[in-house]
């Protein structure tokens, strides 16, 4: 039995990592017995490596689905990655550009190839992360969004969505680099503030003579795609000119006047101009009001045929001229400084234009109404609840989803335009002719679908829909989805509204939205800030297990989880304390001829009785006690997600009640025992178990000793992972047990505080007597060995009342005195007599003013009733130190 001296996490970690996957234990079989509790896993973005956030995630999933398998499920985690279309595409680009390669040179064909090899290279991070975590998935069933699998599913959702009419092309307004020639996503916007100016034009108001509405911009060349002006309706100033036009100067175009909440009536004059064609929000009020989009600037930056006699102009000297020709018109008001905020293309620097383009949507309404009542009905249940309104409220406002990205990397949209007719045809398989000319020059749509559109279908689509498969059978709608609040929408009700409309059933029973690890400051973790946990740093330096440690000791549910050194470090030390404990246990069975032992049964074991006195030892029945309220306890925050409360739990049981007392009870009885009697039993039981009901949270320590005290033995599980969870049983809890031992800890606690105040040597042996009665008394009698050595006093028992001296120390069920060593004692008497001369004085004092008719009748009632009081204090102390005289 030989264990190292020192607890070194990172020398049995990997080997147990490793171990769980190449011994298969964590694969699911659809098949298998048992209640079903199946999760996939949020399936983190390819390109990138874990992050503290995921490692929260991972250890809350981890802890939920380590325990369901200990309570014998049929337990499924489901592992795998997402394509992240837009996140890759930048990553492999700006890899291309270091090469000196502009990735558009290369050609759609040859990027995807240069994507697909980047993945095989640095795509499988996540899972090395993972693995090295503990993470208990079944890595058999990984998936990959854009799998052979996953892409038919995609394209199966698409077509039928698409036949149900719950799919439709139309005009979505898109940001648009001129010099990359593309559309791009707002996450590929960087965002710069400049000083600009604020134009305020005025626009003359028809069949109203010297009546004018000024209107303020910062891009006044797009004036001339102006289609209306808009003014609030509780604008009271303009009221009375609804229902008239104004005249567009230089355009000399008529345009109409709107009400519209676009028009802020505490900016500039309270009207604003609306150009549908070339502004997000002008656009949503030109489809509120049906208004023409006329685009003044194209695709190259250049002013259209449109724009009259600036066509041709660059969009910027298009502004300068524009600018002229208002000025000297008339129609200039004035010029503004104005601070702006604009967006630029993060690969070029060029200004982004906003540009109407035609897009694919998804009609999200018919399918947020399923999704709305299932969560209504409470067949899917949020966990903190408050989630549950978050998300009504999103879903009753739903707006359609742009599904379309005009990327190379994802899933290309299965349709395809006739060149003859225009005709589009939405296929699952390549179509070789149009149906409606017979043509056969078709060419698919070069859009790719956002990401989040294949995600939608994940509790699905890894489970082998659309074929009707065992997995999917077995193991939808899956039991629990544990995920961030900042996914909400993108995904989780997504995944809701696609579950539905496909699988006719919820894709999960419940949610869980934990919340993000922030510094000891409370400060949100930032690359920018400087403040980042990287978890294969911390992992390597404190072990995985006392990581996770400090991350649950902090999820309670609905609040940010606080992640420090210190917690780390406690945790580490918490870890440690366990080591020893087993370290002791294990050089003990060394020297005693004990083989390592653990019950046949590991459902429920019974302490047995010493042979020599036929009675159970009071330490192992009283452990058993409190292993069983701790199992209890443990099960109910597992099953509740109060992750914080089962760490607080799994900590106060193994470092204050099995090592500080268990084992050093347990030292003094194993002195004389030898060979594998009832007590090894008793302990070596209390500690397989213990380890078991620790395994969820701190996986690799646990499985470490585990096998060291179980391993190897056929008629054992393979691995504690495999091991039942230890349950509460109701005739195990011992009152009597814990209640004796409790006295015995109150005792020597008390007095092991008594001899730090007085500064006593901690190995000096000193005598001392308790006094109390009757229950109490005989306890601390019995224990008055174990007193002795935990405490070094040797106790006299008294039932009589205690001296009053100052020495006495009193609680509710005893007192207790300490003899002080001669040199000490000799001190304390003078500290005492001290005391005693003070008191005397206070009182004396106190005395004369009571009687002080003077005093009296001047002081306050409240300073009279406070002397009074001090008085009654004075006298009391005076007796109970014993004070002469
Ligand atoms: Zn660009
Ligand atoms: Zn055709």
């Amino acid at each position: 039995m030989q264990i190292e001296k020192v607890y070194e996490p990172q020398r049995f970690e990997p080997h147990w990592a490793q171990w769980w996957i190449d011994s298969g234990i964590f694969r699911a079989s659809a098949r298998a017995a048992g209640r079903v509790f199946s999760l996939a896993i949020p399936p983190p973005n390819v390109t990138g490596s874990l992050h503290i956030g995921h490692m929260l995630e991972h250890t809350e999933i981890d802890v939920t689905i380590r325990w369901h398998r200990m309570l014998g499920d049929n337990t499924l985690w489901l592992p795998g990655t997402d394509h992240a279309g837009i996140a890759t595409q930048m990553v492999v680009a700006r890899k291309l550009a270091e090469e000196g390669i502009n990735y558009r040179d290369l050609g759609r064909e040859k990027f995807e190839e240069r994507v697909w090899q980047w993945k095989a290279q640095y795509g499988d991070t996540i899972k090395r992360q993972m693995v090295r975590l503990g993470t208990s998935c079944d890595w058999s069933r990984e998936r990959f969004t854009l799998d052979p699998g996953l892409s038919a599913a995609v394209r199966e959702d698409f077509v039928r969505l698409f036949e149900k009419g719950l799919i439709y092309r139309g005009e979505y307004m898109v940001n648009w680099c001129p010099h990359c020639h593309t559309a791009i996503s707002d996450l590929e916007v960087t965002h710069a503030d400049v000083n600009g100016h604020l134009w305020h034009i005025r626009y003359p108001v028809n069949g109203l003579k010297d009546q004018f509405l000024v209107v303020a911009t910062t891009r006044p060349e797009t004036m001339l795609g102006d289609t209306a002006v808009a003014i609030n309706a509780k604008d009271q100033r303009y009221l009375d000119l609804h229902g008239h036009t104004v005249q567009l100067p230089l355009m000399d175009r008529e345009i109409p006047i709107i009400l519209d909440d676009l028009a802020d009536p505490e900016f500039g004059s309270g009207a604003v101009k609306v150009t549908p064609a070339h502004d997000p929000n002008d656009f949503e009020a030109g489809r509120r009001h049906n208004l023409p989009k006329i685009q003044v600037i194209d695709e190259n930056g250049r002013m259209t045929a449109d724009a009259g006699p600036y066509a041709g102009l660059d969009r910027f000297e298009a502004r300068l001229r524009v600018v002229a020709d208002l000025q000297a018109a008339g129609f200039l008001v004035k010029i503004e400084d104005y601070p702006l905020n604009i967006g630029k293309c993060a690969r070029c620097g060029t200004i982004v234009e906003p540009l109407i383009s035609t897009q694919w949507f998804v009609r999200t309404k018919p399918l947020a109404e399923k999704a709305i009542a299932v969560v209504e009905s409470g067949r899917i249940q949020f966990v903190p609840a408050n989630w549950t309104k978050t998300y009504y409220e999103w879903m009753y406002n739903i707006r359609d989803w742009c599904i379309s990205r005009q990327l190379w990397w994802g899933h290309r949209i299965p349709a395809w335009h006739c060149q003859e007719c225009r005709e589009i045809i939405v296929a699952r398989e390549i179509p070789t002719s149009c149906p409606r000319c017979g043509a056969t020059h078709l060419v698919q749509d070069t859009d790719v679908l956002d990401t989040w559109f294949s995600s939608a279908l994940w509790p699905f689509s890894t489970l082998g829909w659309p074929e009707a498969t065992e997995d999917l059978a077995t193991f939808y709608p899956t039991s629990l989805l544990i995920t961030g609040f900042d996914i909400l929408f993108f995904w989780v009700a997504r995944m809701v509204m696609m579950g539905m409309e496909f699988m006719g059933d919820v894709p999960f029973r419940q949610v869980y939205i934990h919340g993000l690890v922030r510094d000891a400051e409370r400060q949100k973790m930032s690359k920018t800030r400087g403040n980042v946990v990287d978890p294969l740093v911390v992992t390597e330096k404190y072990g995985t297990d006392a990581v996770r440690m400090a991350l649950l000791q902090g999820a309670a549910p609905g609040t940010d989880i606080v992640l420090t050194e210190e917690r780390m470090e406690s945790s580490r030390a918490f870890a440690n304390k366990i080591w020893n404990a087993a370290r002791f246990l294990f050089l003990k069975m060394e020297f005693s001829g004990v083989e390592p032992w653990v019950p046949e049964s590991l459902e429920a074991f019974q302490p047995e009785p010493c042979t020599d006195t036929l009675e159970v030892p009071v330490e192992d029945r009283w452990i058993f006690s409190r292993l069983n309220s701790a199992s209890e306890q443990a099960n109910r925050a597992i099953e509740q997600y109060r992750y914080h409360e089962a760490a607080q739990v799994l900590w106060h049981f193994f470092w204050h009640e099995f090592c500080d007392w268990y084992i050093e009870l347990k030292k003094l009885r194993f002195r004389e025992n030898t060979g594998l009697n009832a007590d090894w039993r008793n302990t070596l039981a209390a500690f397989e178990t213990a380890l078991r009901l620790l395994h969820p949270a701190m996986p690799f320590l646990t499985e470490e000793l585990w096998q060291r005290l179980a391993g190897g033995r056929k008629d054992r599980p393979v691995s504690i992972a495999l091991a039942p969870y230890p349950q509460y049983r109701a005739n195990e809890t011992n009152y009597k047990a814990e209640r004796e031992i409790e006295i015995l800890q109150e005792v020597v606690t008390l007095a092991r505080t008594l001899r730090a105040e007085s500064k006593i040597d901690p190995k000096l042996q000193i005598e001392g007597a308790l006094y109390s009665r009757d229950g109490v008394l005989e306890v601390a009698k019995k224990h008055a060995g174990a007193i002795q050595e935990l405490a070094k006093v040797k106790l006299d028992f008294h039932s009589d009342a205690a001296p009053k001296t100052a020495s006495v120390r009193s609680t509710p069920q005893f007192d207790l005195v300490l003899q002080l060593p001669k040199a000490q004692e000799e001190a304390q008497r003078k500290r005492i007599e001290k005391e005693c001369e003070q008191l005397k004085k206070n009182i004396e004092n106190s005395k004369s003013k009571l009687g002080d008719e003077a005093f009296l009748s001047k002081a306050p009632p409240q300073v009279i009733e406070t002397m009074r009081k001090k008085l009654v204090d004075y006298e009391e102390q005076f007796r109970k130190i014993g004070c002469a005289g």
